[in-house]
């Protein structure tokens, strides 16, 4: 057991990660390690560089040399590529597709996975995303996939920024199904459960309800209430 955890949370779109991940950090007093904001954001810079999200290859090479980084604590945490804030422009439905077109890429994968097992090893980390459990962290001290219907997913991703971006609730229903299908089909890493770890459909739970069980789900060693989420 480590002197301080590393707690995995992985899921599919709109299941409520990153609030749930920013509220167990705060509660067990963790740094919250956003995954799927790195993998936005190698989206991002492919598209300044003009690289298109279907080169592995070079998007690997450019993975490899990429200046990503988290600045701020808890809530205000902000997304800094290449010493530029881009915490909202990785959030738009158009990057949200990039992202996902572009992990799958083995050479990308391969450079953000390594990146994110160097950022999160000293511990006392919450990583959230779709392989923080299976690949990233295998050996975390609590693992968590957290899901909820399809239709409530892409409800709160439609409130997020289906008006912002005038898109109707079915449209915003699509995306998400299209994402699903695209993140747990894929070859490398796709998004699956992760052994030994605690399901939690959060379809008809609040943020709070959630928290309290992945609490209960971590050791008391670890900051958590209860007997463990490792097998
Ligand atoms: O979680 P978020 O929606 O920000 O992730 C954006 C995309 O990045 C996902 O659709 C997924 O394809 C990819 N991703 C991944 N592995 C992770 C986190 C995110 O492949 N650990």
């Amino acid at each position: 057991m480590r002197e301080r955890p590393i707690v995995a949370i992985d899921g599919p779109s709109g299941s409520g990660k990153t609030t749930v991940s920013k509220r167990l950090a705060q509660r067990a007093r963790l740094t919250r390690l956003d995954t799927g904001a790195m993998y936005r954001a190698c989206a991002l810079a492919a598209q300044w560089a003009g690289i298109p999200w279907s080169d592995g290859e070079r998007l690997g090479r450019m993975c490899a040399g990429l200046a990503i980084g988290f600045r701020g604590e808890g809530e205000e945490i902000r997304v800094i590529l290449s010493g530029k804030d881009v915490s909202d422009a990785i959030r738009t439905p158009g990057i949200s597709m990039g992202a996902s077109e572009v992990s799958a890429h083995p050479p990308v994968r391969e450079a953000m996975v390594a990146l994110q097992q160097k950022m999160g090893e000293g511990g006392g980390v919450v990583l959230e995303g779709r392989d923080t459990g299976t690949v990233v962290f295998p050996d975390a001290d609590a693992k968590f996939f957290l899901d909820a219907h399809a239709a409530v997913r892409a409800l709160r991703r439609y409130r997020e920024w289906g008006a912002g971006e005038g898109k109707t609730y079915e449209e915003v229903l699509k995306e998400v199904l299209r994402r699903d299908i695209q993140d747990s089909t894929r070859e490398h890493s796709p998004l699956r459960i992760a052994e030994g770890a605690v399901v939690i459909d959060s379809t008809t739970l609040t943020v709070d309800e959630v928290v309290e069980e992945m609490l209960r789900g971590m050791p008391e060693t670890v900051g958590g209430t209860g007997g463990g989420g490792k097998p």
